[in-house]
């Protein structure tokens, strides 16, 4: 957490920064300077470099920061992206009352992949009873018109959610409608800062009304659908995750305040004056000292470092013992249960109490699973390109899974080695052949054949895959390449079909060349791109788009995977028509929906052309093991091909999504009608129509506000039918929880498409 202004523009009289125990804030400076930007820019991606860090969380928090301004806020942000990136995936986020945002803002938020939550305590009573200037008056209005601005389909990527402060003595009905008004991605409910010494507002005789608040919140929550991602809620069911308030996760928050000082979580400032401090600096001090900080290290124990009764209570994995902070008592410290401890026993019984629970499936986890900010991102319609480069960084992973489970089976080989090997020395080569999209299913074959009818004998995809990782980094090796129909693959790169019968071939690979022989014949490949054509070499070919290059696949023979015939190799003037018009229909997405194009940069790498059908002259498909591709019947339209880009990326990226959560409930057999097939559907298959149509509408609505003439008409045609698509799943009663929320949150961006609408 970055306090990169420690000043604010309100006075909310709940404000544990200025209104409680530490006043550290008045001795530092208003603005962090940008010296002190870039040393802690530079602290943290050291620190992930070092440790090998996937990713990194940055909060820029205040104050507010917004007093920042655009610019200053540009500086900080253009600082930690070029600091930090080269090393870890950064996840950007701002915490702000938002009374200062604005459209430049929130551009410069969607430039910079920054999602913002906003802070709003409920309807406008709820909100005026803290949350004021200085001079009194309400911020409602201020807040509410940022919101607004965050809702935006072209800022929407950029909307987190909302913090909301508990009071007990708002109405909660009320202030869950106010919060739901919003369309929120996510609602972060705060039980208000206490400690033993200062114990929490506790009105009248109840001696558990946040209990009683938030039960009543959760119950509405529930009977709804559970329309919008509730943390709370979800961390405290069982299996639920936990949060820095919940649960007995280590705690990995640190804060570097406005002066360089390194600090604890900022909410131990209710506590006493300088508890929060650490004595420790970006300028002096490495992450790693911090670590090892008394403060910071007893949050690193688990269920060890609460206190006795804590250990021995029976929710104690769910609770965790409430927010560290919440402890404190002069005298004993924080080794006390939380001050609101009957009260989180209480909410506990009521998340457990309502639904009444349904025994989960043997074996499955999905009904507990961890609710992920990953789904919410999607369920925009498109997803952030962070999003997208976590769903493919899972795929890669779900692809080294398989290439271990082919080691076990099959035992070491020559090609394993090598591939092990390039993966220490060349871990970039590597990677690139593993995230070719024809990868999984080659391992998914050669490990249950069954799985991939009509792809012929199960050979070993690993030889091709180590010569095609070695060619990239250029690193000497011989290896046994398995022939299929006479011709090797090598993934990423091309094909060489090889004369005469034999199984395999040696091949060698050399500096930017490889030979591959069979008994006695010979041929050597340069992949110099200058150089004369290599004979039987028949290499990939890929066509720019804006967002990179992108393969037009039609010689792996892995693409065979869709269940519809597949082209075999075009012809070169056919590739290069349908690489104009794929490149055409790129820029026509980006055109039409900036969002979608975004994430088709950030994962579709290749289209495999399907073979024409004169039945049926447009078609195309996706494959749930080859992320990263879709297929097309070549079609020489742009606009059309746009459409059918957009829709199939949607199926590939819920493909993705499934690998990762349960968001059917299985076995059911459920059945649904829907208005775009004659046959009633299984419930899988109708989240998948529903969420390309939400999309494919998204394009039709941008294009009714140009004078295409259809537009309208097919924006309303393709609204209703998701509409009706989200409906019949929402009331099938057939979904998960994740699922609920994922489908409640589609309806909510479908209603940013009605025409009319901003
Ligand atoms: S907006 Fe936030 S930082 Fe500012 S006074 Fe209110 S609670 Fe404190
Ligand atoms: S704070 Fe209370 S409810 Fe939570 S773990 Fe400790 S004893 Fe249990």
């Amino acid at each position: 957490m970055l306090k990169v202004h420690s000043r604010c523009d309100l006075s909310c009289d709940h404000c544990y920064i200025y209104q409680h125990a530490d006043q550290t804030w008045r001795g530092r400076p208003a603005r962090m300077p940008p010296a002190t930007v870039r040393r802690a820019a530079r602290r943290i991606a050291e620190h992930a470099r070092e440790h090998g860090v996937p990713v990194v969380h940055v909060v820029l928090h205040g104050g507010e920061p917004l007093l920042l301004g655009a610019a200053g806020l540009r500086e900080v942000l253009a600082e930690l992206r070029a600091a930090i990136t080269p090393w870890a995936r950064l996840d950007l986020r701002l915490q702000t009352n938002g009374v200062l945002l604005d459209e430049e803002l929130c551009r410069l938020f969607v430039e910079y992949d920054v999602r913002v939550g906003v802070s709003l305590d409920g309807d406008r009573a709820a909100n005026d009873r803290h949350r004021v200037f200085a001079h009194g008056g309400s911020s409602h209005d201020q807040v509410r018109r940022a919101l607004a601005l965050l809702r935006r389909p072209e800022h929407r990527a950029s909307y987190a959610g909302i913090l909301c402060t508990v009071d007990v003595r708002n109405d909660p009905d009320r202030v869950y409608e106010a919060l739901l008004a919003e369309r929120p991605p996510r609602v972060d409910l705060l039980l208000p800062h206490a400690t033993w010494d200062h114990p929490p507002l506790r009105p009248g005789p109840d001696p558990t009304p946040y209990a009683r608040w938030l039960g009543r919140i959760h119950r509405r929550w529930v009977d709804d659908g559970r329309p919008v991602s509730i943390r709370m809620f979800e961390a405290l069911r069982p299996g639920g995750g936990g949060t820095e308030a919940f649960g007995l996760a280590p705690a990995d928050v640190l804060v570097i305040e406005t002066d360089g000082a390194w600090e604890q979580v900022d909410s131990l400032k209710t506590a006493y004056h300088g508890a929060a401090g650490t004595g420790l600096d970006v300028f002096d001090h490495p992450v790693d000292e911090v670590v090892r900080h008394p403060g910071v290290a007893v949050r690193q124990d688990g269920v060890d470092g609460l206190c006795a009764t804590c250990r021995a209570c029976p929710v104690v994995d769910r609770c965790g013992g409430g927010l560290y902070a919440h402890r404190w008592r002069t005298g004993s410290g924080f080794d006390n249960p939380s001050v609101y401890c009957p009260d989180l026993l209480g909410l506990i019984d009521a998340v457990n109490a309502y639904p009444p629970p349904t025994p989960p499936a043997s074996g499955e986890w999905s009904a507990t699973a961890p609710v992920d900010e990953l789904l919410d991102d999607l369920a925009t319609g498109h997803g952030s390109t962070s999003t997208l480069a976590l769903l493919a960084a899972t795929q890669l992973s779900i692809t080294r899974a398989l290439l271990a489970a082919c080691r076990d089976r099959f035992g070491s080989t020559a090609a394993w080695d090598l591939l092990i090997h390039l993966d220490q020395a060349a871990p970039d080569a590597v990677q690139a052949v593993l995230a070719h999209p024809f990868v999984r299913p080659a391992l998914v074959h050669r490990l249950d054949p069954a799985a991939l009818p009509g792809l012929g004998a199960a050979l070993d995809p690993l030889p091709a895959l180590a010569v095609a990782a070695a060619l990239r980094a250029g690193v000497p090796a011989t290896v046994r390449v398995p022939l299929r129909a006479g011709a090797i693959t090598v993934p990423t790169l091309g094909d060489l079909v090889l004369p005469g019968p034999g199984e395999s071939a040696e091949v060698t690979v050399g500096p930017g060349e490889f030979r591959a022989r069979i008994g006695s014949v010979e041929r050597t490949v340069s992949l110099d791109p200058l150089a004369p054509p290599s004979t039987g070499w028949l290499p990939t070919r890929d066509v720019p788009v804006p967002g990179g290059r992108l393969l037009i696949e039609d010689g792996d023979p892995y693409r065979d995977c869709y269940g519809q015939p597949v082209e075999p190799r075009l012809e070169a003037p056919a590739a290069r028509a349908l690489g104009r018009t794929l490149t055409d229909a790129w820029r026509v997405v980006q055109r039409d929906v900036p969002a979608h194009a975004a994430a088709l940069d950030g994962g579709l790498r290749a289209v495999v052309p399907l073979a024409p059908d004169p039945a049926r002259p447009l078609r195309s498909a996706t494959a749930r093991h080859a992320f990263g591709a879709v297929a097309v019947t070549p079609h020489p339209d742009p606009e059309t091909l746009a459409v059918l880009l957009v829709h199939e990326w949607q199926h590939a990226k819920l493909g993705a999504v499934l690998d990762l959560y349960d968001l059917v409930e299985p076995g059911q057999g459920t059945r649904i009608r829907v208005p775009w097939r004659p046959d009633p559907r299984p419930p899988e298959g109708v989240l998948q129509g529903v969420y390309a149509h939400l999309a494919v509408t998204q394009v039709w609505r941008s294009r009714a506000d140009t004078d295409d003439p259809d537009a309208s008409a097919q924006a309303a045609h393709f609204r209703a039918w998701t509409r009706d698509g989200v409906e019949a799943l929402l009331a099938s009663r057939s979904l998960t929880a994740a699922g609920e929320r994922f489908v409640g949150q589609l309806r909510h961006a479908l209603e940013e498409t009605r025409v009319g609408s901003g």
